[in-house]
């Protein structure tokens, strides 16, 4: 005969009876003696998915934000160059650096330009030419413009004395009465 003392046991949480440890159900007052999630298996599994899904909303949505967030600022890291020249009336242009040198620098220095002038003077070398222009000043002597640099120095084979051209360029300053133009193209 088997003798159920030797079984381990537990007391019922109802009626403090000594019944076996693995019961579900206490033999005496029948109270259910599993958890709530072993008595409700589809609420459980229900619940469960709930705070899945939760859990996973909340992460992808926040994931969005981040991104969001890091858009503008790759927008805002590249500075646009001035794309632009801003056409200028070459006698205006050569009179402000007559009048006013120090303020005509701090108005041009670093702009794209773009203006019409004649060609007076083409020297320097095939690699590194420089391109003058009659000064248009309205001073005897004014000051007058040259392109110290060229984008494509191949251009300046194919200028002549005299010759009337359209050219863009970024001002550097005035030196020697000269107003020097960098990186120019001519039209
Ligand atoms: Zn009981």
């Amino acid at each position: 005969m088997a003798d159920e003392n030797n079984q381990p046991t537990k007391k019922c949480p109802s009626c403090q009876k000594d019944i076996p440890a693995g019961a579900k159900k206490c033999p005496y007052c029948q109270s259910d003696l599993r958890t709530w999630f072993r008595r409700h298996p589809i609420l459980t599994v229900l619940g469960g998915l709930v705070i899945f899904f939760v859990v996973v909303s909340i992460g992808g949505s926040s994931k969005e934000g981040e991104q969001e967030a890091a858009t503008p600022k790759t927008e805002t890291e590249t500075p646009k160059a001035q794309e632009t020249p801003t056409e200028v009336n070459l006698r205006e242009f050569l009179n402000e650096f007559d009048n006013n040198q120090l303020a005509a620098e701090e108005k041009w220095s670093g702009k794209l330009i773009e203006f019409t002038g004649t060609v007076s003077n083409i020297s320097g070398s095939s690699s590194s030419p420089y391109v003058s222009f009659e000064s248009e000043s309205d001073e005897f002597l004014g000051a007058s413009v040259t392109c110290r640099t060229l984008k494509d120095t191949s251009q300046a084979v194919s200028l002549e004395n005299r010759q009337r051209v359209t050219v863009s360029g970024v001002v550097k300053g005035q030196s020697l009465g000269t107003v020097v133009i960098n990186d120019c193209v001519f039209k």
